[in-house]
């Protein structure tokens, strides 16, 4: 009675470790030699209910056309001879309405509360250490057009059940003092502060909480890439590595911006396209002209995290294929933005960049549940909020995987929402 769990990202683990606490028989495979090393290695590291804004909305629409051609522009379409990548195109543009907008916010806020609530839970049970920090996160805006514009945003997530507060500069500048440079330079005129969110490394929780599952009798196979799913009288029987194969009684695909590659043979079509980030970490020490309050300079579309003595910087979004490689020049422009907004801070030279493929959905929602396959479930398409989403996600699917009822409702986060 073994349940396969493809994929040992932070979305893999997750779902390792929920389905092992309900009694499951946990085996998790991944091709690279440890956990969270693709796309949950080194994020912008916010556990952030308040970014649940979906990309496809009416407001992003002009930016997009004014940013098409635009090398530094945070969200570019590389646009290529690929039908998926078509066929997401086009769901991504139906979900661009008011109307589909507030529907897939409230989706990923139901989600992204229930997750915060449980990580709280984990690391009151287990004591798990990430460079946690539960200080609230802070969007920060230069236009004051921009800041009305979040102000309506943030009525509907109110309303919705999460708690932020419109602040002026002052007060910004109050709640986190590396911002006075900033602020004298006209770079912010006002902000919206979400106190429940927080920050931490994704890598590290990833890491840490691979190995009490693996005390807890988790089988993790590393080095081991999955080649194919067995599947006989509509059940998954086995996954084909180059470790040979796997026999399973129930599978779970937590591949991330992969899983449709895996899927696409046995006939499912997962509208999941990778959407290419950058990120930039820098030794900042105990320094305070490097925040630590949790930020989102929300036109730039850039993310701010302090990690112990790290800065993490990310942002920037490429629809662009599966290339990983990291373009210096990209990771630079993110650098010279955190410069600019924090220029006191150290500047070392040993900044680290780094790429990496969010699994994204044209509406921005998760792929959570069932397939067509009777015991192959999906937990995968987390985009830009996959840190955020992880110990939600993954206990639905452990609910699910068991046969219990789950404890937020799964309206609209099925892949039966793309008429699948
Ligand atoms: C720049 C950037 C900033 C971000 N910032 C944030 C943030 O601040 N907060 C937040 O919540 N989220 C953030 N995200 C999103 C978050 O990182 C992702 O949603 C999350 O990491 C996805 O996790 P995953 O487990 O689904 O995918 P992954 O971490 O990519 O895991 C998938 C795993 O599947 C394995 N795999 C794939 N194919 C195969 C195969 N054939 N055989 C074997 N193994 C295979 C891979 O090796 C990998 O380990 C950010 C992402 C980026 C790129």
């Amino acid at each position: 009675m073994t349940t396969l769990v493809l994929g040992a990202g932070v979305i893999g683990v997750t779902s390792a470790y929920y389905l092992a606490r309900a009694g499951h028989k946990v085996v998790v495979i991944d091709r690279q030699p440890g956990p969270a090393l693709e796309t949950s290695f080194a994020n912008g590291g916010q556990i952030s209910a308040s970014h649940t804004e979906p990309w496809a909305s009416p407001s992003n629409v002009p930016n997009i056309i004014k940013w098409l051609g635009r090398d530094d522009a945070p969200l570019k379409f590389r646009l290529k001879a690929d039908p998926a990548l078509w066929s997401w195109c086009i769901r991504f543009i139906a979900n661009c309405t008011k109307g589909r907008a507030d529907i897939n916010t409230e989706r990923m806020l139901r989600l992204a509360l229930y997750s915060r609530d449980l990580l709280a839970d984990l690391r009151h049970d287990t004591g798990i250490e990430y460079d946690q920090l539960s200080t609230g996160i802070l969007h920060i805006y230069r236009d004051k057009k921009a800041l009305a514009a979040a102000r309506e945003r943030m009525i509907l997530m109110n309303d919705l059940g999460l708690d932020r507060t419109l602040l002026d500069v002052e007060s910004c500048q109050a709640l986190e003092p590396a911002l006075k440079t900033a602020a004298q330079n006209g770079l912010i005129s006002g902000g919206i502060f979400t106190p429940g969110d927080e920050s931490g490394d994704a890598h590290t929780f990833t890491t840490a909480l691979a190995g009490m599952a693996e005390k807890m009798g988790v089988q993790f196979r590393y080095n081991c890439r999955i080649n194919d799913l067995v599947v006989k009288d509509g059940r998954v029987k086995a996954a084909q590595t180059n470790q040979g194969d796997f026999d399973a009684t129930s599978c779970v695909v937590a591949l991330g911006s992969y899983s449709p590659l895996l899927l696409k043979p046995l006939g499912i079509s997962l509208p999941v396209y990778p959407a290419k980030g950058y990120s930039v970490t820098l030794d900042v020490g105990d320094s305070p002209d490097a925040p630590f309050v949790s930020l989102i300079q929300d036109e730039l579309k850039l993310v701010y995290s302090r990690l112990g003595g790290r800065l993490r910087i990310a942002g920037t979004a490429e629809i662009a294929g599966y290339d990983t490689q990291v373009d210096d020049q990209r990771a630079r422009q993110i650098l010279k933005a955190a410069l600019t907004l924090f220029p006191d801070s150290p500047r070392t030279e040993s900044g680290e960049f780094w790429a990496g493929l969010r699994p994204k959905t044209p509406d921005s929602v998760p792929i959570i549940g069932k397939t067509t396959i009777e015991n192959l479930h999906l937990n995968t398409g987390h985009g830009t909020l996959g840190w955020t989403m992880a110990c939600g996600s993954a206990k639905v699917l452990a609910d699910l995987v068991s046969g219990n009822e789950p404890e937020i409702s799964l309206d609209g986060l099925g892949i039966n929402r793309f008429g699948k």
